[in-house]
């Protein structure tokens, strides 16, 4: 038998690093990650076997914990799916999840609880086992196959791998515990009644029975015996009433079943029978994990039927902008073994996931009600999700209604969260539409040109800095049957009398300057489509506003970013008829349209104005030489 010494991937290397030194501060974890690990792996016997019969007789599956004083060991063995030599090599040798290197360099950043908040959405459960233990030994058997392998590493770097004997397939995980875990300070990890402890704690849930040894006292000469206990319940909880539930007993339920670092932010226990009945225990978490968006982040909840598990990731239940919600549905009018494709077409989970999107919904606007803060809190972590929600419902006036009362935007307005009845509710009487303004931050729409006509008549914006957000207000096209308006659009204009009567004057001085205006767009070419007066200019020049329909400037970027160049914004130039700048337009334009100086200030004034909505002229250096040349005249 060949011992084989392998490397950890660097990656793995760095976040072994951090999980030992650091990151963890609660050194008991290590058990229920384990344990979670082990009944998954019977889970996965389980559905193998359900096609493969030979793989699992009749034997009962099972997890035993033994803690051992002489050896200084605690062993968690079961009797689940095993693994083969290369699962071994990449699912312990290596973290192959694709986000690894992003998700150390925010690790990085962040510190004590924020850093646990990430390593608990990333999940490294088996590497805790180097919390408590200076060498780990696996010895694992795959289902189906008679080889074995023994893994064994001190977690510094190396990890050697050799065949070995294992009677049945399965797991065994030893830990040599650290001498701090030996009874020496706080913890003592070898004592079995520390250990029930944990398990009763952490893994009470787990639908596998955790069996330990105990001794007792035999009755007759006082020598002891050895008993074998059960020490979970294993009674799952949403089987139970909720009245008898603690919101503690859900806290730990998700954290154990669901994986949640974090206690949820808001919990739904539904209960049904009707046509179809079925129980749901379904979470919203605390914090978005860091891939909800990408590709790699696996949506659905889990299946059960009559509590027997049978799938885990059923994407079929709840639409794509709930992909944030866990937790699993109990169903006794879906069979054992329903495959994903039957599921799919399943009348019964349509009927379940349409009435848990409604309750998930009717939670939504009661917290948003009665308590704004919490809501908030939902919303910084999954506002994204209902705003692609309301965008991919396109064509489903009645899924936009469900949904736009429950969106939040920051606006101008003291620069809190408002929803959209709030605005309007603030609107004065002359305002017809309601103002929103795309942009990079607040900062940044802040300082757009036309903010400041908005400003000094006091009126409200709605920010949209999140690139969805203009989808959002596009597809949901008005509210209240108020439209939304963009002051970055061309057809921007105000409804009141003092600016119905700038504009009035604008139009009076824009007929007196036909020739000139269309002698800048000319000098400028054809990345405008026209130059015009704007007539809600303040103190700046100049500013770029985009066609009516088509992309606007930071969709362009969007798309762009999406490797979709081809939607383009059109783009108007607007000057400032009362700026000093203009007078100067006027002079130099009287010296002819080819005159170099009045095309250089054109093409400038572009510049300026793509500058203004954060784009980088094409040319940058030439309009560094113009500013300088401008500057010394
Ligand atoms: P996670 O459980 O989040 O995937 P872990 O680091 O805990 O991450 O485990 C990595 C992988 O190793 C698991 O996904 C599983 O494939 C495998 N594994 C871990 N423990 C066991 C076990 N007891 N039996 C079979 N496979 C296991």
């Amino acid at each position: 038998m060949s011992v084989e010494k392998m490397e950890f991937q660097a990656e793995t290397k760095r976040l072994l690093d951090l999980v030992v030194n650091s990151i963890y501060t609660n050194k008991e974890i290590f058990l229920r990650e384990l344990i979670s690990n082990a009944s998954d792996a019977l889970d996965k016997l389980r559905i193998e076997s359900l096609t493969n019969p030979e793989l699992a007789k009749d034997e009962e599956r099972e997890i035993f914990v033994i803690p051992d004083e002489t050896t200084k060991t605690v062993t968690i063995s079961d009797n689940g799916i095993g693994m083969t030599r290369d699962e071994v090599i990449t699912n312990i040798g290596t973290i192959a999840k694709s986000g690894t290197k992003d998700f150390l360099d925010k690790l990085r950043e962040a510190s004590g609880a924020a850093a646990q908040e990430l390593i608990g959405q990333f999940g490294v459960g088996f590497y805790s086992a180097f919390i408590v233990a200076d060498t780990v030994e696996l010895l694992t058997r795959k289902a189906g196959t008679d080889s074995a392998v023994k893994w064994t590493s001190d977690g510094a770097g190396e990890y050697e791998i050799e065949d070995c004997e294992k009677e049945t397939h399965g797991t065994i995980i030893v830990l040599h515990l650290k001498k701090e875990f030996c009874g020496d300070e706080e913890y003592n990890f070898t004592d079995a009644y520390q250990i029930e402890q944990l398990i009763k704690k952490y893994s009470d849930f787990v639908r596998y029975p955790i069996k330990m040894n105990f001794n007792v006292k035999g009755d007759k000469d006082g020598e002891s015996i050895v008993e074998v206990r059960t020490v979970n319940s294993m009674k799952p909880l949403w089987s139970r009433n909720k009245s008898e539930i603690t919101r503690e007993e859900y806290d730990e339920f998700f954290k154990q079943q669901m994986h949640e670092w974090e206690a949820p932010l808001e919990i739904f226990h539904i209960k049904a029978e009707g046509t179809v009945e079925y129980t749901a225990l379904l979470c919203i978490p605390k914090k978005a994990p860091h891939n909800l968006y990408y590709t790699d982040y696996e949506v659905g909840l889990q299946l059960y039927s009559r509590h027997v598990f049978i799938m885990d990731k059923c994407k079929d239940f709840l639409p794509e902008w709930l992909r944030f919600v866990k937790g699993l549905v109990d169903s006794p009018d879906l069979p054992l073994n329903i495959s994903r494709e039957v599921l799919q077409q399943s009348t019964e989970v349509k009927v379940i996931g349409k009435a848990l999107e409604k309750s998930i919904l009717r939670q939504l606007e009661k917290m948003l009600k009665e308590d704004r803060d919490k809501y908030e809190e939902f919303w910084t972590q999954f506002g994204k999700s209902l705003k692609i929600g309301v965008y991919n419902s396109m064509f489903d006036q009645k899924a936009k209604d469900s949904l736009k009362d429950l969106l939040l935007f920051k606006t101008s307005y003291e620069g809190k969260f408002s929803t959209l009845a709030e605005y309007v509710a603030r609107m004065p009487d002359f305002q017809k539409k309601i103002y929103v303004a795309p942009g990079k931050d607040a900062a940044a729409i802040e300082r757009l040109p036309q903010m400041e006509l908005l400003r000094e008549r006091g009126l409200e914006v709605i920010y949209l800095t999140d690139p969805v957000d203009e989808f959002t207000t596009n597809v949901l096209h008005d509210y209240d049957e108020k439209e939304f308006q963009s002051i970055t659009r061309e057809d921007f204009e105000l409804d009141d009398a003092e600016s119905q009567k700038v504009k009035a004057e604008v139009e009076e001085i824009a007929k007196t300057h036909g020739d000139l205006l269309k002698d800048v767009k000319e000098a400028i070419g054809d990345n405008v489509k026209e130059v015009r007066l704007s007539s809600s200019l303040k103190s700046s020049a100049v500013c770029l506003v985009t066609g009516e329909g088509g992309p606007s400037l930071s969709m362009e970027k969007t798309f762009e970013a999406m490797n979709n160049p081809l939607f383009k914004a059109t783009q108007i130039l607007e000057l400032n008829p009362n700026h000093a700048v203009f007078k100067k337009l006027e002079n130099l334009h009287a010296l002819g349209k080819d005159a170099p100086e009045f095309k250089d200030l054109c093409t400038t004034l572009y510049s300026l104005a793509l500058l203004i909505e954060g784009v980088l002229p094409q040319n940058p250096a030439d309009l560094a030489n113009k500013v300088a040349d401008l500057l010394t005249k």
